[in-house]
């Protein structure tokens, strides 16, 4: 019980902390309705109440690093026991009688009997014992076994304050809760004057060390109490805003499909400055936890000496650069452009679009979107771009594909075909097949095109292309940033598809089918679109194609494209595929939602410039064949050597992959594949081979 002196103070202190946390929170609000509009949002109560969900249950943190993130439960479940635990406390200081310790005596509140009292102490007491533990753990981690996954690379753009700054936040809230706690518990130790209480049992422990003490209970009060109303205006001012900020920001998290971007602005589209941003994506570097989950699956960031991106410190940076604005003495940093403080003109231009930052963000963050935006305005303000990227989207502009072939070459392989391909816009089919500029120019490729188009054929499916009238879909085009172009691309592909009478839309490249699917109907162009796996899997399942020859001197491994995985979740029917053929099936560690990006995406295919370091899909086929490696004696019979295959089904895929076995001396030891090879040979058809050296290989990073 607090002496009468004792109450005012703390009152005082308590009134001035209120003033100083309602200005961080004012200071921060204001920093965020200075973004631009966001994309509306639906059903806001039940969003949030869903982020709360979540939170509470702590359920998006253990998309990845399950060992840390329990931990962090027990820090998260500690903290939230303790805003009750501090409230009893407050009470105990100012209500006389109230009391709830000594085993349930001394009651102010006669209704709290002794078994809610002893409850609450077991729990407060062994919640004290988790935080304490979760602290020390977390504390050791950044400050004595210095975790590299909490570091950044050298060549990353940082602000100069990150490192200081994420130090001294960290250290300061650690410590806060080691006082916090530690006096707490000390305190009720010194309360126990008949000794050890069952339903205390570190703080009896603590009661044996050292004693009983009437001063001790007012300065562990003092301590743990006191302490509170620094570290809450504190915590407006740290990386710890993400405490409250957080589930907020959940809950206002993308709503949109994965796979459709923003429409730009109309006045000034894309971000030159932060303010240029989407309020939402604001809000995004407040939220923050700074726990670099995003930079670990960055395909762009894997490589020591590698590319300069890291998702996490776009937002880290940021966020530095507002609290210098906003809180410091800076205001002129608001007009710093976003390339000169967080992030580089070449790390922008190094993301692949993947989406595995945005998965991955435990709190609903978007770096990859403010990257594209970053992109739309640094092509408006001419920015001079990679010369193979610059050759792509001429040919873009005017042929309708980035490999510079003319437009009448689009069909020219299923004019070599043995029977007819329908021309989709000339007569009516079912199935209008959008092929896409890899498979239908790409001379590596194209064997697997009229693969495709025989098996369709085989499964009597009524289908057609739109030759010359197919446009790139624009996909890729619009996450460098080209949304003028893509708009043009989206035109075309309207008017063509105007001229088609069709039922469904098939696709053969994941990144056609994504813009189709999601990114069409912004303009009008709501399709039942489908991958060739899913259209090929219903083949078999009606009768229409069946299984030969079963494959079983196959041992194959399979790369979840991102636009076909991460973006649309087409997980289950190249795996159902693989089944029904027979083969003997490893996973990657790294596959469906966590898969990792081939390195094409985004662009990067045509990229003249090649970073250092080992590329993305140089690191997928060791993963690979380090999993074959492993499954030996696990599963198959060790002593029958069977084919190691890759299995992708993106065109793209295809190229990256077959080059990659090539520059990490692994041919001979496994074989890329498109899917729909192996599907050739199990019904019966002769399997296409590759013609590898027909073109040089693009480089891509
Ligand atoms: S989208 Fe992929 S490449 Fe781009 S920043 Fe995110 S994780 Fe990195
Ligand atoms: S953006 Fe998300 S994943 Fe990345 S550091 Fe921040 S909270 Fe972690």
């Amino acid at each position: 019980m607090l002496t009468t002196i004792e109450k005012i103070i703390f009152i005082l202190l308590a009134l001035v902390s209120a003033g100083f946390f309602f200005h961080g929170v004012k200071t921060i609000v204001d920093s965020i309705r200075k973004g631009r509009p966001a994309p509306e949002l639906k059903n806001v109560p039940a969003s949030l109440l869903k982020a709360g969900i979540a939170v509470l249950f702590q359920q998006t943190i253990f998309k990845a690093r399950k060992w840390i993130s329990a931990i962090h439960l027990g820090l998260f479940f500690g903290l939230l026991t303790y805003a009750f635990v501090n409230l009893v406390d407050v009470l105990e200081g100012f209500v006389p009688g109230f009391e709830l310790v000594y085993g349930g005596k001394n009651l102010a509140f006669p209704f709290l009997g002794a078994p809610i009292i002893n409850a609450f102490n077991l729990i407060a007491d062994l919640m004290s014992g988790a935080l304490l533990f979760s602290i020390t753990f977390m504390l050791a981690r950044r400050f004595f076994v210095k975790d590299k996954a909490l570091t950044y690379r050298d060549n990353v753009l940082l602000n100069p304050k990150v490192i200081s700054g994420q130090a001294r936040d960290s250290l300061i809230v650690d410590i806060f809760v080691i006082m916090h706690v530690g006096a707490r518990l000390l305190g009720q130790a010194y309360r126990l004057d008949s000794g050890a209480d069952p339903f205390m049992p570190i703080a009896s422990f603590l009661n044996g060390i050292f004693g009983v003490s009437e001063t001790g209970i007012h300065a562990a009060w003092w301590i743990s109490i006191g302490w509170v109303m620094f570290i809450v205006p504190y915590i407006t001012r740290s990386k710890h805003t993400h405490f409250s900020v957080a589930p907020i920001n959940l809950g206002l998290a993308k709503q949109n499909p994965r796979g459709q971007l923003d429409t730009p602005a109309k006045v000034d589209p894309g971000a030159k400055f932060i303010h240029d941003l989407s309020w939402k994506r604001v809000l995004d570097s407040y939220a923050c936890v700074q726990c670099n989950r995003c930079q670990d699956v960055c395909p762009a960031n894997f490589a020591e000496g590698g590319r300069p991106l890291s998702p996490s410190a776009l937002e880290v940076n940021k966020r530095y650069l507002l609290k210098e604005a906003t809180f410091g003495s800076h205001p002129d940093r608001l007009l710093v452009p976003l390339t000169e403080s967080v992030i580089s003109p070449e790390a922008v231009w190094s993301c692949t679009t993947c989406y595995a930052c945005v998965r991955v963000c435990p709190v609903g963050n978007e770096p990859m979107a403010d990257i594209v935006d970053i992109r739309r305005r640094m092509l408006i303000d001419g920015y001079e771009i990679d010369s193979g990227m610059q050759n792509a989207l001429q040919s873009l502009a005017t042929n309708g594909n980035w490999m510079s072939k003319g437009k009448r070459l689009r069909g020219k392989w299923a004019k070599e075909m043995e029977f007819p391909v329908k021309n989709a816009t000339e007569e009516p089919v079912e199935h209008l097949w959008f092929v896409g500029d890899t498979a239908s120019f790409d001379e590596r490729v194209i064997p697997n095109t009229k693969m495709v188009a025989r098996l369709f054929n085989q499964g009597g499916l009524d289908f057609g292309i739109m030759y010359q009238n197919e446009s790139n879909s624009g996909n890729d085009v619009r996450r460098v940033g080209e949304e003028g172009l893509f708009e043009q691309l989206v035109e075309q592909n309207m008017a063509a598809f105007g001229k088609a009478q069709f039922k469904q839309i098939v696709t053969t490249d994941p990144h056609s089918f994504n813009t189709l699917k999601n990114e069409y109907p912004q303009f009008g162009g709501t399709f039942e679109v489908k991958h060739y796996t899913v259209t090929l899997l219903k083949l078999f399942e009606e009768g229409k194609l069946t299984v030969k020859n079963k494959l079983t001197h196959y041992k194959v491994t399979f790369h979840d494209p991102c636009y076909l995985g991460r973006y649309n979740g087409g997980f289950t029917a190249p795996r159902k595929l693989l089944e029904l053929l027979g083969v003997e099936f490893v996973e990657m560690p790294r596959n469906c939602e966590n898969s990792f990006c081939c390195g094409a995406g985004g662009g990067q295919i045509w990229m003249g410039k090649v970073a250092p370091g080992e590329r993305p899909a140089e690191n997928r086929i060791k993963e690979a064949l380090s999993t074959f490696e492993k499954s030996v004696g696990r599963i198959g019979n060790p002593t029958y050597q069977q084919k190691q295959l890759f299995i992708v089904t993106c065109p793209k895929d295809m190229i990256m992959y077959s080059d990659a076995v090539k520059t990490t001396g692994n041919e001979g030891k496994i074989e890329v594949r498109d899917l729909i090879q192996l599907i050739a040979e199990a019904v019966g058809l002769e399997a296409p081979t590759m013609p590898l050296e027909a073109e040089a290989v693009p480089s891509a990073a």
